[in-house]
This record gives C-alpha cells, sequence and structure tokens, in this order.
C-alpha cells in the first residue's frame, strides 16, 4: 500500500468509502455485515488505514455497521472519518445531539477527521453562517475532532465564500476529482483554489460512480494501446496519483473483488503522464453528452427572465450524463422558481446571440419535462 502524509501522518493513499457497501435484498438500507465486514478485514491487512463514513449513507446505518465492526481493531491502528449531514439544513438545529449521536454509533470518542458535508449550493447560506464551524471548532478543541475539513458539490463559487469565510481553520478538503471532471465538472478550478489556500485534499467519485470504470470500445482500446496490463478502472486511479496534494483517494466499494483489484492497483505508484492525460481528456470530450456551452455568456445579457443560461445548460449537462443522478437536482433545488428553467418563455432572442448555435429554449424545455417527470 502507498502512504502520503498528512501533518504528522501517515495515510494510506487509497481510502475505505463506506458509501456503496454490500447490501442484502437489493435494499440500500440493509447493509450486508458480514461481507462488510470480511471486506474492512481485508482491506486493514492490505494496509487500508482510512475509513471514511458519514450520518446519511446507507439510510444512516453506515456509521453504525461501521462502528460495530471497527470496535474489533484497536482505535489507534485506522483513522476515522466522518461528517456533519447540514445537507439537510433541519439538521443544524440538532448539532449537539447528532455529534453525540455519531459517536455512539461508530463506539468512540474521537474523530480523525471530521467533514462540513456536501457544501452546496442548497445550504451555503446556513454554512456561512459562523454556528456550526464554532460548534465543531469547539468539539476539536475538547479533543473530539482531530482534523477539521469540507467536503463539496457546490460550484467553484460556493467553494470560493466558503474558503473565504473558513479557509484559515479548514485543513483539508474533499472533492470529486477524476479525469472526466477535470474540464466537464471544472475540478481544475477547485484544485487551483485549494492550492492557493494551501489546503490538501481528499477524493471523492474517483470513477464517477462506476461511470468510468468501463468505457467503450474504442476508447479502451486506446487505454490499452499506451499500457497493454493496466486495467480501465486503474487508468483513473493512476491519474490521480499525478497530484501530490491528493492525500487518500477514497473509493466506494462494494465487493471484494473491486476492493482487492484497487489495493493491487495502489501497491505501485504510477501515475499518468501528461500524454496520457491528454488522452483521457480526449476520451472524456468524446464521452461528454449534452450541449456544448462555453459559459460565453453573450446569451445572457438578452433574456428578458433573466435566467442564468449558462449554468442551467450546466445542470443540464450533468443530468444528461449521469441519467438524473442527484447533483443537478440537487443543485436546482436551489434555483428560485423563477429562474428555473421552467421559466424560459421561448421569446429565442438567445439563440442568435449563442456562437455555438444551442437551441437554448427547446434545451431548456426539455430539461425542464425531464425534472418534472
Ligand atoms: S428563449 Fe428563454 S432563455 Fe432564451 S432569451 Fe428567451 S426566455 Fe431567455
Ligand atoms: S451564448 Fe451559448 S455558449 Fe455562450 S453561455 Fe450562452 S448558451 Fe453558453
Amino acid at each position: 500500500m502507498l502512504y502520503k502524509p498528512f501533518k504528522d501522518l501517515s495515510l494510506s493513499a487509497l481510502g475505505f468509502g463506506a458509501m456503496r457497501l454490500p447490501v442484502l435484498n437489493g435494499n440500500e438500507a440493509e447493509i450486508d455485515e458480514e461481507e462488510t465486514a470480511r471486506m474492512v478485514d481485508y482491506a486493514m491487512r492490505a494496509g487500508i488505514n482510512y475509513f471514511d463514513t458519514a450520518w446519511g449513507y446507507h439510510s444512516e446505518n453506515s456509521e453504525t455497521v461501521m462502528g460495530k465492526i471497527l470496535k474489533n481493531y484497536p482505535r489507534d491502528s485506522f483513522y476515522l472519518a466522518t461528517k456533519f449531514p447540514g445537507y439537510d439544513i433541519k439538521n443544524l438545529s440538532r448539532m449537539e445531539e447528532i455529534f453525540s449521536r455519531q459517536m455512539e454509533k461508530l463506539q468512540t470518542d474521537y474523530f480523525d477527521f471530521y467533514l462540513v458535508h456536501n457544501v452546496c449550493e442548497v445550504n451555503i447560506e446556513y454554512y456561512l453562517k459562523p454556528d456550526l464551524v464554532d460548534f465543531l471548532l469547539k468539539k476539536k478543541a475538547e479533543g473530539k475532532i482531530r482534523h477539521l475539513g469540507f467536503s463539496i458539490h457546490g460550484d467553484i463559487n460556493i467553494m470560493k465564500s466558503f474558503l473565504e469565510a473558513f479557509g484559515d481553520v479548514m485543513e483539508f478538503g474533499q472533492i470529486q476529482l477524476n479525469w472526466f471532471d477535470w474540464s466537464f465538472q471544472d475540478a481544475k478550478a477547485k484544485v487551483e483554489l485549494l492550492r492557493e489556500y494551501n489546503i490538501p485534499f481528499l477524493v471523492m467519485e474517483p470513477l464517477r460512480g462506476g461511470k468510468l470504470a468501463s468505457l467503450p470500445a474504442e476508447a479502451e482500446s486506446r487505454l490499452r494501446e499506451l499500457r497493454a496490463d493496466e486495467t480501465i478502472p486503474a487508468w483513473s486511479f493512476r491519474y490521480l496519483q499525478g497530484f501530490e496534494e491528493a492525500v487518500v483517494i477514497l473509493s466506494g466499494m462494494s465487493d471484494m473483488s473491486q476492493l482487492d483489484a484497487n489495493c493491487k492497483t495502489f501497491e505501485t505508484f504510477a501515475p499518468t503522464s501528461e500524454s496520457e492525460n491528454t488522452v483521457l481528456y480526449e476520451i472524456a470530450d468524446s464521452l461528454r453528452t449534452g450541449v456544448p456551452c462555453t459559459a460565453c455568456r453573450y446569451c445572457t445579457k438578452s433574456c428578458p427572465a433573466k435566467l442564468d443560461i449558462p449554468r442551467l445548460l450546466y445542470l443540464y449537462n450533468e443530468f444528461t450524463f449521469t441519467d438524473g443522478g442527484f447533483l443537478a437536482k440537487l443543485a436546482l433545488s436551489a434555483v428560485d422558481k423563477d429562474k428555473q428553467p421552467s421559466a424560459c418563455i421561448g421569446c429565442r432572442r438567445c439563440i442568435d446571440l449563442c456562437p455555438q448555435m444551442i437551441s437554448i429554449p427547446e434545451v431548456l424545455k426539455e430539461f425542464a419535462e425531464k425534472v418534472a417527470e
């Protein structure tokens, strides 16, 4: 297992994400505890020492199951991470209750890593109030949190405002980073911003929920020409090995074969080269769905409904790539009703202004219909 330094710690470069554990009867709330215990044991023996869970994973059962399993190992033999579920703003009035319950569920009296969970458009207004971060800093002063950080699914502007407020007390960030999202979700801007703040990061969604684990035949054969023995999922991990500040790459593994394959990948340091990254980015371009909006914003000046057209088109692209997914819907839920795709009045004033010749009203109409479904 490869290890990366974080302050005075040595963290396994591959982290065990407890958000897609094996389940029984196809029910995500019913974790297969026996199989999960076998996987944790295998992970420990393979050298993984970072375990990441959260209040909301597996319908609030992930922390309980991980607590039961991890109590069988010396507490100082692993690093435990969980998160405060402020993505649901109702939870912000239950900080003490939720934090105490997390300690009970995880059967611990301290968390090595604790994150403000999912900073995004829906909750930024509430997260920017000092209440939660002040509460967590108090827990840190009491020794119940060793390292405080945040995870983010919001866009770069959300991240900027969060860091402007709390960049001085955040010790790490957790971002969605992979070769597809480098430009698709502008992960590049997030990496650069964290570099400005000198904040190391953990990576989530290295395979974008499995979407990058297999590729169209033509793309796979391009990659095989470059590295005959590398598996397709391993390409994503090799790409991330190229980021020096990426401390832990979290993978939500659902079975032993995925865990075994990922552990093998992390036995060697073989980051992709610049020319290999160019190929990955070309493949990413070929996988893109949706519309080629470049966010030039020429169209917005003429819109009588004052819609943030490029933002809506960005969410449309996310929505179509993930077959609905959750990110686009979540971000859209933070958009005012009169600024939703359905608010387009079809005046067509924007069309002639778009250098990419995107049929904006038709796309927004389709988006509104799909979201309504
Ligand atoms: S067609 Fe829709 S998006 Fe385009 S300018 Fe008119 S209201 Fe705005
Ligand atoms: S003019 Fe076209 S490319 Fe530019 S932001 Fe508007 S939709 Fe996107």
